[in-house]
C-alpha cells in the first residue's frame, strides 16, 4: 500500500500541507502531477504559463529526487487518471490541497466520493489561500463584495498558521508507477520559439521563489509604498506567477513579510488576491459573465479587428499603453498599473469587450490566473465587484505623466511606437461614456 500525493497548484515542498500528511503516514509516497485539459470547465493554459508549467515541474523533478522521491507525470482527466495511478499504485490513502474553481471543486468532490466509496482515505487540506472563501463573512453571513470590508474582517480572524518545513526525506515507492516523459507534454514553444524573452527574465521553481521573496523583502520592501505604482522602479515582488503554481505559499509570504517592518501595504496585495478567490468561488462565471449584470446591456459596437490586435502588437500610437503590450509579450509578466490603465484603453477607448482583453492576458501572462486576471478585467471595465467608478476612465497619457515622468518605462518598452493614435481619446470617452448611459438605465 502507498500514500498517494496529488499536486497541482502547489508545486513546492516547503509548507505542503498534503505532502506533509502523505509522509507522516509512514508508507511509501507517490507524488502525481495531472495535466488536465480535458475534465468540463477546465480552461486550457495559456501558452505563457504552459511555458512556466514546464520549468516548474522539472525543477520539482529534481527536487524530490534529491529528497528520494519521484515525480509522476500523467495527462488527461483528472477523474480517470487519477483513480488509474490509485489503483496501480495501491494507495490506501490520497492527499491533495484544494483548489477553489467551480470546474475543479466539482472534479475534487466526485473523486473524493468515489475514493471514499472504495474504501480509500481522502483527505484535502487548506494550502493556496490565507483564509479559505468559506470562512470569510459578512456579519450577516454573506460573502463580501467589497474589498476594504473584506481585508478588514481577514485580518480579525486568526492570523493564518505558520508555514509548514520542507521535508528532509521523503520515502518514495520503491517501483514507481509510469510517468510520462515532461518534454513529451510540448509545453515549450518550438516554431517559432516566442520565449526568449521570458527565459531572460524568469527562473521558474520553489528554490528561485524564494530566494525572490528574500531579495524583495530585504531589497525592495522599504521602497515599496512609494515605488509600487512606478513601473520603471522594479521594486514589486514578482511573485505572481510563483504564488499562481504555488512554489511558494501565501504563508510563507505573509509570515517572512509580517516580520518585516513597513509590510502592511505589500500585505493588502496579497489581500487582494485573497479577494480575487473569494469572489471567484462564490461567483464561479467571473471569467464568463458580467459580475453586475446590467453590463450584459453595454452597446459594444461591432469590433474592428484591426484596433485589437493593434492593441495586442502594441501598435496603438498611445506609447505608454504600447511600452506595457510588448513588455506582456517579451516577459510574459507587465507591471500592475499598466495593466490597468492597457485594460481600459481596450475596454473605453476602444470599446473591446473586456473578454477579449483577458483572454489575450491569459495567454500571455505567465502569472495568467483564473481569478486574478477576469477579476481585475472586471474591475477595470467596470462591471466586476467593488470596481472602479466606470466614469473615471484613465486618460493614458496622464497616467504616463505621473506614473513614468520621465519616459523611462516607455523609452525601455517602446522607443519606436507611432505618436499618432488609433483613435482620439476625447471622442472615444465621450462614446464610452454614452454607451454606459444605457447601462445605468437598466439599472
Ligand atoms: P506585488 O505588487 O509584489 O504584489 C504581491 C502579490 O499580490 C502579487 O504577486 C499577486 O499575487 C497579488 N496581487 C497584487 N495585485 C493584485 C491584484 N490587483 N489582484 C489580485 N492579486 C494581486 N495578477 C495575477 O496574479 N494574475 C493575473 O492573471 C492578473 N491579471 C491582471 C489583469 C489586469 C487587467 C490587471 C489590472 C491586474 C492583473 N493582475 C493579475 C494583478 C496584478 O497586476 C499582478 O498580480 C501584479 O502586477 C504582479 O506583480 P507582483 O507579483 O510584482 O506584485
Amino acid at each position: 500500500s502507498a500514500s498517494l500525493v496529488w499536486l497541482r497548484d502547489d508545486l513546492r515542498l516547503a509548507d505542503n500541507p498534503a505532502l506533509r500528511a502523505a509522509i507522516d503516514r509512514n508508507e511509501p509516497v507517490v507524488v502525481l502531477f495531472i495535466l488536465d485539459e480535458e475534465s468540463p470547465g477546465f480552461r486550457p493554459l495559456g501558452g505563457a504559463a504552459r511555458w512556466w508549467l514546464h520549468y516548474s515541474l522539472a525543477s520539482l523533478t529534481e527536487r524530490l529526487k534529491s529528497v528520494g522521491a519521484s515525480l509522476v507525470l500523467r495527462r488527461g482527466p483528472a477523474a480517470r487518471v487519477l483513480h488509474e495511478t490509485v489503483t496501480d499504485t495501491d494507495a490506501g490513502a490520497v492527499f491533495w490541497n484544494r483548489r477553489y474553481g467551480g470546474a475543479e471543486r466539482a472534479v475534487d468532490a466526485a473523486l473524493k466520493d468515489a475514493l471514499r466509496a472504495e474504501g480509500r482515505e481522502v483527505t484535502s487540506f487548506a494550502a493556496s489561500l490565507l483564509h479559505e472563501p468559506w470562512t470569510v463573512r459578512t456579519g450577516g453571513g454573506t460573502h463580501f463584495s467589497v474589498f476594504t470590508p473584506f481585508w478588514r474582517a481577514c485580518l480579525a480572524l486568526p492570523a493564518p498558521r505558520a508555514p509548514l518545513p520542507e521535508p528532509r526525506a521523503i520515502d518514495g515507492v520503491r517501483r514507481s508507477p509510469a510517468s510520462d516523459d515532461l518534454d513529451d507534454w510540448k509545453l515549450l514553444p518550438t516554431r517559432p520559439d516566442w520565449a526568449e524573452g521570458l527565459r531572460e527574465t524568469w527562473e521558474p521553481g520553489e528554490p528561485a521563489a524564494r530566494a525572490r521573496l528574500r531579495s524583495f523583502l530585504t531589497e525592495d520592501l522599504a521602497a515599496y509604498d512609494d515605488a509600487r505604482d512606478v513601473p520603471s522602479a522594479g521594486s514589486t515582488s514578482m511573485l505572481s506567477p510563483r504564488l499562481r503554481w504555488g512554489e511558494i505559499s501565501p504563508h510563507t509570504v505573509w509570515q517572512e513579510a509580517i516580520a518585516a517592518e513597513g509590510a502592511g501595504g505589500f500585505l493588502s496585495e496579497l489581500g487582494w488576491r485573497e479577494f480575487a478567490w473569494h469572489t471567484a468561488y462564490h461567483r464561479p462565471d467571473l471569467a464568463t459573465r458580467n459580475l453586475r449584470r446590467e453590463f450584459d446591456a453595454f452597446p459594444w459596437p461591432r469590433m474592428k479587428p484591426t484596433h485589437l490586435s493593434a492593441w495586442q502588437r502594441g501598435e496603438t500610437g498611445i506609447p505608454f499603453v504600447d511600452a506595457g503590450m510588448r513588455e506582456l509579450w517579451r516577459t510574459g509578466f507587465m507591471h500592475n498599473r499598466v495593466r490597468m490603465v492597457a485594460a481600459s484603453f481596450l475596454t473605453k477607448n476602444l470599446l473591446i469587450d473586456w473578454r477579449h482583453g483577458e483572454q489575450w492576458f491569459w495567454d500571455t501572462l505567465v502569472d495568467a490566473d483564473g481569478a486574478n486576471n477576469p477579476f481585475n478585467w472586471q474591475w477595470v471595465a467596470g462591471s466586476g465587484v467593488d470596481a472602479a467608478p466606470y466614469f473615471r476612465i484613465f486618460n493614458p497619457e496622464l497616467q504616463a505623466k505621473k506614473f513614468d515622468p520621465q519616459g523611462l518605462y516607455t523609452t525601455q518598452w517602446a522607443p519606436d511606437t507611432p505618436r499618432t493614435p488609433i483613435v482620439d481619446l476625447g471622442e472615444t470617452r465621450k462614446a464610452a461614456l454614452a454607451a454606459y448611459d444605457i447601462v445605468k438605465r437598466v439599472r
